[in-house]
């Protein structure tokens, strides 16, 4: 894609940068983005492609990430529209030198100044489609900014399809407390969702200090083993699993104890995929 051929529409501003976990911990930014562009219609729990300039790997002249939307709104001065997205800021090992070297579209977001010009791109499909039957319970499994598309996927439930039946329980990972603020706990919007009868979240913080999220989520389902388990093994519940690729190696170690065995678990797992009740969101 060629510069010039970038649709006006797609440019967005930086309106708002801030960091939202401390210097201990790795860097998660919240970004706000307007739009001036009355047209441009998403959904929280969709994502945005982020076109950073430069070549990429492929020769292209943008290299593009997503990022999920994570709330959105009509701006009441002018024509435009406001998203918010979180944003890690990845780094990376090169297999070859083993020299750490930092992620192109992660560093260059959270380096953005207000004010900066950013191109984007969608908005994109969430993979999470909330399933039609009320009754069907729902698992949500997560670390780090995976608890984004969780945020909006939780409100769709209640707001959009009234009176829940089944059982929502949302398990997520976080290295310190301070990461728990992904969760957005300054403005806690997922407490409206907690006097919801079918609703839990289970959070765990690793004890440890080198340990990372993923092995927080362990604790949180090793913690809560037999009703995840349960509701695992019910033919009415779908599985969701976001954030870090992590997760998925941690949450098959805690699935495969409780089952029994790997073969145990690699059917189950299998037979939920099959029959579209296992949905995930993973990125490195
Ligand atoms: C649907 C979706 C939603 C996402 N939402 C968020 C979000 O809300 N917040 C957030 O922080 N991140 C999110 N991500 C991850 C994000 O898109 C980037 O992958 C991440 O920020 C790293 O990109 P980078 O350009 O900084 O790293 P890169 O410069 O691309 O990283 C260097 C190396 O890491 C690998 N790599 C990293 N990301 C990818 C990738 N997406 N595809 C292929 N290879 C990759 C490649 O080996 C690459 O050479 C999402 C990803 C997807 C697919």
């Amino acid at each position: 894609m060629s510069e010039n051929k970038i649709d006006p529409s797609l440019l967005s501003e930086l309106k708002a940068t801030t960091r939202i976990t401390d210097d201990e911990t790795a860097e998660v930014r919240e970004l706000v983005l307007y739009i001036d562009e009355p047209f441009f219609r998403f959904r929280e729990g969709q994502s945005i492609g982020v076109l950073v300039p430069g070549k990429d790997d492929l020769g292209s002249s943008y290299h593009k990430r997503k990022y999920t939307i994570v709330k959105g709104n009509q701006v009441s001065t002018g024509d435009g529209v406001e998203l918010t997205i979180l944003v890690r800021r990845c780094f990376y090992i090169d297999d070859f030198s083993g020299e750490e070297y930092p992620g192109r579209a992660s560093n260059y977001l959270c380096d953005a100044k207000v004010g900066d010009s950013i191109i984007i791109t969608g908005p994109y499909r969430s993979s999470f489609a909330i399933p039609d039957d009320k009754s069907s319970n729902i698992i949500m499994i997560g670390t780090g900014t995976g608890i984004a598309p969780f945020r909006a996927f939780i409100g769709h439930i209640y707001k959009e399809k009234n009176d829940w039946e089944g059982q929502v329980r949302l398990f997520y990972g976080a290295k310190t407390g301070l990461d728990l603020l992904y969760m957005n706990d300054k403005n806690n919007d997922l407490v409206n969702y907690y006097q919801e009868e079918t609703f839990q979240a289970f959070n765990a913080l690793t004890r440890r200090p080198l340990s990372g999220d993923e092995k927080a989520l362990e604790h949180s389902l090793e913690e809560n083993i037999k009703e995840a388990w349960d509701l695992i093994k019910n033919p009415d519940t779908y599985v969701f699993v976001a954030g870090l690729d992590n997760v998925a190696p941690s949450l098959d170690m805690v699935m495969i104890h409780a089952s029994g065995s790997k073969e145990a678990w690699g059917t189950l797992k299998q037979k939920m995929k099959d029959e579209g009740r296992w949905s995930t969101l993973l990125y490195s």
